[in-house]
């Protein structure tokens, strides 16, 4: 049995952090993006609500986050906790009384906000590797457990059209990029697109002997460590770091059952989101993480989450 945090959300004090925070940033209407927003009032939920004077339209502080239209938000917290301690969809539903379907929205419009915290820039040595993962086309609400099981091999041996490819980069500050890419390994272009403007300042560029890599580095004229072979690592120019980097994510993605390819960005943002910040599971951390997911939009529906298609770039 989990210890309810309901308190701490009741208390407001989590959305009096958020408004404080995007009051810091220059508070922006949700309609027409100008920064003269002004208190207006609480709703009869004891909601904050703002009326922007440009555009003259009024919205309450849940507006674009993951709260929006969530009925029993109290119980959002305690299902935060749930998803950090890995608990399926099924037993977060037992263990705090909302339908598992709800959850399942919950679940994903907060991997929706985590997503877009991902790393802008990165510097110094910086190391690159992608890693595999079976493609899942699984049904988006689970109805039972995936058809595939855990840790199922692809039905071809070696690189198929089933491993979708999913990009790290990460530089010795621990800044991390990840990328679900799509199907097969990296292209020059896609690594251009998703790499190029993230390359900051003394790049030493870390990977292995893929080509794309190469020319990578070439076309930005950085230095480029090519680890060739399984030569034991040599000094600090290595791809160590991202493998076990790797590694982790494999292993905490093993507790949810057969993630559909569609999320998997999501997850590992969440994955992200945790390693980055050694996450403890305490009040404050998980207060810290519903700051966080509820200071990114979304505006995503049901159905938008539901219905959700990925073209890969
Ligand atoms: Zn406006």
């Amino acid at each position: 049995m989990i210890t309810t945090l309901t308190p701490l959300f009741e208390s407001k004090s989590i959305f009096h952090e958020v408004n404080e925070r995007k009051a810091n940033k220059g508070f922006r209407c949700i309609y027409c993006g100008m920064d003269e927003v002004v208190h207006f009032g609480k709703t009869t939920q004891d909601r904050q609500r703002y009326k922007c004077k440009c555009c003259d339209k009024t919205f309450t502080e849940t507006a674009d986050t993951p709260l929006y239209h969530c009925r029993k938000s109290e119980k959002w917290i305690d299902f935060l906790s749930c998803l950090i301690d890995g608990m399926s969809l099924r037993d977060s539903a037992k263990e705090i009384s909302v339908h598992y379907v709800t959850l399942f929205y919950w679940r994903h419009k907060i991997l929706t906000a985590l997503a877009q915290i991902n790393a802008e820039e990165l510097n110094g040595i910086v190391e690159v590797d992608e890693t595999y993962f079976l493609e899942s086309q699984k049904g988006a609400i689970p109805t039972h457990r995936s058809s595939r099981k855990r840790g199922g091999s692809a039905k071809k041996r070696g690189l198929s059209t089933e491993q979708i490819c999913v990009l790290i980069a990460r530089d010795r500050e621990k800044n991390t990029f990840y990328k679900v890419i799509g199907r097969g390994k990296p292209t020059k272009d896609s690594l251009e697109l998703h790499l190029g403007n993230r390359l900051g300042t003394d790049i030493v560029l870390c990977s292995d002997a893929l080509r794309g890599y190469k020319l990578l580095a070439k076309n930005h004229h950085i230095q480029q460590y090519v680890k060739t072979g399984e030569k034991r690592v040599k000094g600090i120019y290595h791809i160590q770091n991202i493998n076990s980097y790797h590694s982790r994510l494999k292993r905490w993605l093993n507790r949810f059952y057969g993630i559909s390819t569609k999320y998997l960005e999501g997850y590992i943002a969440l994955f992200n989101y945790l390693d980055q910040l050694r996450f403890d599971d305490s009040e404050r951390s998980i207060k810290e993480l519903a700051v966080d997911v509820l200071m990114n939009k979304v505006s995503d529906t049901n159905n938008d989450i539901r219905l959700r298609q990925v073209e890969y770039v």
